[in-house]
């Protein structure tokens, strides 16, 4: 006789019949299997995960949603199941729901380290950093080398602005590495955020001392985040290469690409500016500020700008191409102005405030039927289901033609990767134990995904 009661023995018996049956695609005969094991032993939480993966593999998302509900109701106290819930809160851009879920499974079990990540994700799309620190610490107290736990600590000091503690965590790997000019460049970068010159300069000095060629290493470590489309990432680590080098026109000609990237014209116009009076013959400088002067509206100033770029270099391809702009712009002027502004904004990529969260008709009718409390029974037959209609943003480029989709669930995806991506930057930027981890490719939804042209339309649209 084993350790398991006769009754909890036929039941993960049926589990593994069950999986079997899954793998070979028979899935009503899968189910079926399940739901007899729910019966016998409902507290199984395994047995209701199982299911709720095969209706959501199935495409029945509202059916395998109201699955884990009745499960908690008849297990309320399985961790696994809210933490389940939790994830399809946060999958589906309930941000604040997915915590209140999360924390009820932390409570049935408080050592599970990655769920307290899970949980700082959340309270970092919600910009609660305080929030995450505390549920960081608590991870770093169950598993104090949990690099998604430290790297994320050091993302949240620096949205706080609290170089402070950065200091104290890169003077920690210095105690174990002081011979890594990294580690001294970013003390020298925290310190001059402090406004202690003096001290930062020291730091960068050392730094310089142990490899001359500190700058480029910046320069190349920034356009490898710019081109991973880690903007804010990329501008920080230019901003230590200009430390290091203030006159170096190629890296403050990329951190105003950066800037143009995330919007921020007038930013991007002061650093091209600022290129420039070290570098004035260049050509493509002058077009990018060009480029950015028509986003702010000067059209003028453009124009004056692109024509010196191609005074340069008459061949230059921005410049060429935005002079076209700006000479019918100048043209239509007084009778449409913005008519020569071509960017259709999506919605800022903000996940609360995602297309995908607003209230629409058909989302209020699937919620009427579904407020009438009609559980499936749990002998459901597949073929009386109806699948769940999709909704999915589609975006037609302007300027080349490409059309594509994307649906929430990218979009939560991509968010997450860049939390992923910003926290293990900030890991670099305190080098060990963090640093050297390769980062995901993120999508930058307001252009199109072919030809990055932000000349784009988005409309939701619905399908079975
Ligand atoms: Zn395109």
């Amino acid at each position: 006789m084993g350790v398991f009661s006769k009754k909890e023995d036929d039941a993960t018996k049926m589990l593994k019949k069950a999986l079997s049956l899954e793998l070979d695609g028979q899935y009503q005969d899968a189910i079926d299997i399940l739901n007899k094991a729910i019966l016998i032993e409902p507290k199984n939480q395994a047995i209701w995960i199982s299911e709720v993966r095969i209706y959501e593999k199935l495409g029945f998302k509202d059916v395998a949603k109201e699955i884990i509900e009745k499960g908690l109701a008849t297990y309320p106290n399985s961790g696994f199941l809210w933490e389940l819930k939790g994830d399809w809160d946060f999958k589906g851009g309930e941000i604040q729901e997915s915590i209140l879920s999360f924390d009820k499974s932390l409570t049935i079990d408080p050592n599970n380290a990655p769920l307290w990540i899970k949980k700082s994700n959340a309270y970092i799309i919600l910009e609660k950093y305080q929030e995450t620190l505390e549920a960081l610490n608590v991870c770093i107290s169950i598993d104090p080398r949990n690099l998604d736990a430290l790297s994320r600590k050091l993302l949240c000091f620096n949205k706080l602005g609290n170089y402070q503690e950065i200091i104290k965590m890169i003077d920690d790997a210095l105690s174990e590495n002081p011979k890594e000019p990294t580690l001294w460049c970013e003390k020298g970068y925290c310190l001059y955020k402090l406004g202690r010159k003096h001290e930062s300069n020291k730091a960068l000095e050392n730094a310089c001392f142990l490899n001359p060629n500190i700058s480029k290493v910046y320069l190349e470590k920034g356009i490898s985040l710019y081109n991973k489309k880690i903007y804010q990432s990329a501008i920080e680590t230019f901003e230590i290469g200009l430390l290091l080098d203030p006159n170096n026109w190629i890296i403050w000609y990329h951190k105003g690409l950066c800037h143009l990237c995330l919007d921020q014209n007038k930013d991007a116009i002061d650093i091209f500016e600022k290129g420039l009076l070290i570098h004035p013959k260049s050509a493509d400088l002058w077009a990018r500020k060009g480029f950015s002067l028509i986003n702010t509206n000067q059209f003028q100033e453009a124009y004056e700008a692109l024509d010196i770029s191609l005074s340069i270099n008459p061949n230059n391809e921005i410049a060429r191409r935005e002079i076209e702009i700006v000479t019918i712009a100048l043209e239509n002027m007084g009778i449409k102005p913005g008519s020569w502004d071509p960017i259709i904004h999506l919605d800022k990529e903000d996940p609360i405030k995602h297309p995908y969260s607003q209230s629409n008709i058909m989302n209020v009718k699937n919620n009427d039927k579904n407020k009438s409390g009609t559980i499936p029974p749990l002998n459901t037959e597949l073929s009386t289901l109806k699948r769940d209609k999709n909704k999915e943003t589609r975006v037609t480029c302007k300027t080349c033609g490409h059309v594509y989709c994307y649906n929430n669930l990218d979009v939560m995806n991509n968010i997450t990767k860049k939390i992923d991506n910003t926290a293990r930057f900030f890991g670099s930027l305190a080098n060990s134990p963090i640093g050297g981890r390769k980062s995901e490719d993120t999508i930058d939804y307001k252009r199109c995904q072919k030809c990055g042209s932000r000349n784009i339309i988005s409309e939701i649209i619905y399908f079975d």
